[in-house]
């Protein structure tokens, strides 16, 4: 290496330690760090623990730093849908964000300039968005998680907006567009890493509370990431205390079933959630699809009730999984398996459908199953489209449910008529939820 880019690459102002941190010619992780410090004064969102947690990332992260980021750089904002917590919309990032310090040049470099970006205005006054910024910095992992960016806030309506990664497809929009053409070696890729990203949240004792089909975010076939909406710490206080709660906030068909009774959500209650994840990408529906998702849903899900399979896929599908999904499905928390157990199981499979080794009883099942799929005939797709239409009265767009602990009086009434179920959808609710 000649002297000459030596010296260049050398930062004047920081130690040789300090340098090693840096990426390339130019740039500076110190002098960068310095920089944003000397920023701290030029913004603040509006709320100071807000303010302490993006300041601390840029203090503490090297590569993952939040930003504070100025409503005013996003531009040909397009709403992509409503969800429970708020909006989505897509925009471009016209300015980019601040990424390096360039000690040479003595100015900002930029990143995303002109980037498409998601971005979520949370207009529910309930969302914890302190408790989200947390996690989101507990877990700043790439490989599992949805990229966040920053924090901005909409001048109009005064709502805080995360920002983050664009990604085309929701695992539920994927499978609707492609639930033909895959065999069980695809099924068993996605699978598997939904299954590692759930793993690497557990391990962190974090509970992710609301996973379903459209918080796995596709990159593509074996690489999907979640969207961690909602996720909070498993906390042993909480779990000993007797707390029940009367509200809880999902969609009902992925809520297990001591959380409808007003227990508190666990790692083993995202299990649960995982069951409806299985079932979708082996029937192209998610559960309970032809029901109403209303209290009597609720009570059949507390007494054991289960989405059923239809008879004509079954021979798509190998024992095996049918059993894991239902023991992901036990009433029981105890009884399903861990996220570490999954990944395992699914581990194991993947190999052998990759090295083609379909020796065993097991394998031999995939292969069947493979083979039986492939041989549906076009009448029984049609056939299957035509039975496969929504409940007027599903609803997969996450919102605020009452637990049969909340309802325990009001039960009776409803039952006898004298009140409306406040677990049914209005009218005027969204009722998808699709990241187009
Ligand atoms: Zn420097």
């Amino acid at each position: 290496m000649s002297q000459e880019i030596e010296k260049i690459k050398n930062c004047p102002g920081h130690s040789y330690s300090d340098y090693q941190k840096s990426f390339q010619y130019g740039r500076c992780a110190s002098c960068t760090k310095d920089h944003f410090i000397q920023e701290f004064k030029t913004w603040s969102s509006g709320n100071t623990d807000i303010d302490e947690i993006i300041q601390d990332s840029q203090i503490k992260s090297l590569y993952a730093k939040f930003q504070w980021i100025s409503y005013d750089n996003f531009q040909n904002i397009e709403r992509i849908a409503d969800g429970g917590h708020g909006s989505m919309y897509s925009a471009k990032l016209e300015k980019g964000m601040k990424w390096n310090w360039n000690f040479i040049k003595q100015d900002w470099e930029y990143d995303l300039i002109g980037y498409k970006v998601a971005f979520k205005e949370i207009k529910d006054s309930r969302y914890d968005i302190i408790e989200f910024l947390k996690v989101v910095k507990t877990v700043n992992n790439f490989h599992f998680f949805a990229k966040y960016y920053g924090i901005s806030r909409n001048p109009s309506t005064q709502n805080y907006i995360i920002v983050m990664n664009l990604f085309d497809d929701d695992l539920h929009n994927f499978l609707t567009k492609t639930f033909w053409e895959l065999g069980w070696q695809s099924k068993i890729d996605i699978l598997f890493s939904s299954a590692c990203c759930l793993e690497n949240l557990h391990e962190k004792n974090l509970v992710h509370c609301d996973l379903h089909s459209g918080n796995i975010l596709l990159e593509s076939i074996d690489s999907t990431v979640l969207d961690l909406g909602l996720c909070k710490l498993e906390n042993d206080k909480i779990l000993k205390s007797n707390n029940k709660n009367k509200q809880i906030y999902g969609s009902i068909p992925y809520i297990p079933p001591e959380v409808l009774r007003g227990n508190e959500f666990t790692r083993r209650g995202d299990i649960y959630s995982f069951g409806g994840i299985m079932y979708e990408i082996v029937t192209a529906q998610r559960p309970f699809a032809d029901q109403a998702h209303d209290t009597y849903l609720i009570i059949d899900i507390c007494n054991g009730v289960r989405p059923k399979v239809p008879d004509f896929m079954l021979n798509w599908i190998p024992e095996c999984y049918l059993d894991l999904m239902y023991r992901c499905w036990s009433d029981d928390p105890s009884e399903r398996p861990t996220a570490a157990e999954l990944v395992n199981l699914f581990g194991d499979v993947l190999e052998n459908l990759y090295n083609n080794m379909m020796y065993s009883t097991t394998m031999q099942q995939f292969k069947i199953a493979d083979e039986n799929q492939r041989n549906t005939s076009k009448s029984q797709k049609q056939e299957f489209s035509y039975s496969s239409k929504l409940h007027p009265q599903s609803n997969y767009n996450s919102r605020y449910i009452h637990t049969l602990y909340g309802l325990h009086d009001l039960l009776e009434d409803f039952k006898s008529g004298k009140s409306s179920d406040p677990n049914l959808i209005k009218s005027n609710e969204p009722t998808t939820y699709n990241v187009n």
